[in-house]
């Protein structure tokens, strides 16, 4: 049985393709699309009623369970039909404009997305799979930018922001899917991550790419709404993790919605430094924050959220802020997910020493949390988290020695990744 083997997988790196402005799609795709929109896809041709819930179910079998990229490959759908579908539509995905692959195995794909209207331009999105030892991870972007000026985070210094539809979210998953060989039949690319148990290759999904879910929460939970469906992407809901910065009013009504796992971007436990390092904390403060996180739906101490802190050296990161932030979180189902601080060309933060992440986790572990860091993933192609922004930016000479130190990756190797 093949295994993983990140130290031997091949890094690839293909050259981003040109991005001059081309056509607009002629037809539309059904690609990414939910119950409702297909079914208004099928009423523009003609099917209606009984029929068109039916097919609807059989098309999404075709698209969402074999990855079908032609109508002409649907069997049991009649010929009729098929020509019907072929001529007002496609099974077209986003373009891939760029593919990497990490030294670690870690993928990342630049792809291109229509205008969603006239005089827009072509946006690219990234996304990401992060293969370990028992799970796929795929990383995906909620919004193209983001509105929000977190400090120390790269997406947040990109111009351009518009959300992106329900049906761009889930394509993510398809075009991931399409390039891992991961539908029925298909042989996944050398060095990528192989289930022993014979399983899918994208087991699990974060919403942890670029952008704010919860300021697109309506494309966001319609996209869930495909990817938990028994009929659609067949995702459990315990396998899916959104993670926000902490739009407060809107964090119950997702998890009462949806039922998935919940993260938070902490990062600091006082509000003058977290007004610092997430802006948005000066709307909902870290007591409004955490009583949303206490009424959360779907946590349990077998389901707990996930606390993110990115440990920034000098800023926040003292055994004083360890103490209060085990405080903070009693009586909340909790974990706590230390992130070392990836750099970024231009960042202004250092990521915390090796022995203060030691100290402060130390803290953290006694206070009964496992406190797990994670391992930064995909270092050397800027998919690590707050890495991700679709202009090409070259890094300094320094900080490409800071990403790429072999002391510092064999060390961060070391560290088990959990979640
Ligand atoms: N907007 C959402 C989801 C995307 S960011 C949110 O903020 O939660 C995914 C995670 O990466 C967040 O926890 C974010 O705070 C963290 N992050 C952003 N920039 C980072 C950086 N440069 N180094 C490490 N983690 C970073
Ligand atoms: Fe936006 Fe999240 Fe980055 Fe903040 S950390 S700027 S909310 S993507």
């Amino acid at each position: 049985m093949p295994t993983l083997d990140l130290a031997n997988a091949k890094p690839v790196v293909v050259p981003p393709a040109t991005t001059e402005p081309r056509a607009l799609p002629a037809k539309p795709s059904l690609v990414g699309q939910g119950r409702d929109e297909l079914k208004a896809a099928l009423a523009a041709i003609g099917i209606e009623g009984r029929e068109a819930r039916m097919r609807v179910s059989q098309l999404w079998g075709w698209i969402y369970q074999r990855g079908a990229r032609t109508f002409e490959e649907m069997s049991n759908v009649s010929k009729h039909l098929r020509q019907a579908l072929a001529e007002a539509y496609t099974l077209d995905r986003p373009e891939v404009v760029a593919e990497q692959v990490s030294q670690d195995g870690t993928r990342k794909w630049l792809m291109r997305i229509p205008p969603s209207m006239a005089g827009e331009k072509w946006h690219e999105i990234e996304t990401v799979y992060i293969p370990t030892r028992d799970r796929g991870t795929l990383c995906i972007s909620s919004q193209v930018g983001c509105t929000l000026t977190c400090s120390f985070c790269h997406t947040g210094t990109q111009k351009l922001v518009r959300n992106l539809t329900a049906a761009e979210i889930v394509a993510q998953v398809i075009v991931a899917r399409d390039h891992l060989g991961d539908w029925p039949g298909q042989e996944p690319p050398e060095g990528a991550f192989v289930p022993t148990d014979g399983g899918r290759f994208v087991t699990n999904i974060v919403f942890m790419g670029m952008g704010e879910p919860l300021y697109n929460v309506e494309n966001v939970t319609g996209a869930l709404m495909t990817l938990l469906d028994p009929d659609g992407l067949q995702f459990s809901k315990r396998r899916v993790t959104l993670s926000t910065s902490g739009v407060v009013p809107e964090i119950g009504r997702v998890g009462a919605e949806t039922g998935v796992a919940l993260a938070i971007s902490l990062h600091a436990v006082r509000d003058d430094l977290r007004d610092e390092l997430v802006p948005l904390n000066r709307k909902y403060p870290i007591a409004e924050l955490l009583d949303a996180c206490r009424t959360y739906p779907a946590a349990s101490n077998a389901r707990r959220i996930t606390f993110e802190y990115v440990m920034l050296k000098g800023v926040n990161d003292s055994v004083d802020d360890a103490r209060r932030l085990v405080r903070l979180l009693k009586g909340i189902p909790a974990k706590i997910n230390l992130i070392p601080f990836n750099p970024w060309p231009g960042s202004k933060y250092e990521c915390s020493d090796w022995e203060q992440i030691e100290r402060f986790s130390e803290v953290v572990f006694e206070a009964g949390y496992s406190s797990p860091v994670r391992t930064p993933r995909g270092r050397d192609i800027l998919a690590a988290c707050g890495q991700l922004k679709s202009e090409t930016e070259r890094l300094r000479a320094k900080d490409k020695a800071a990403l790429m130190s072999k002391a510092e990756q064999d060390a961060f190797r070391a560290m088990s990744m959990v979640d």
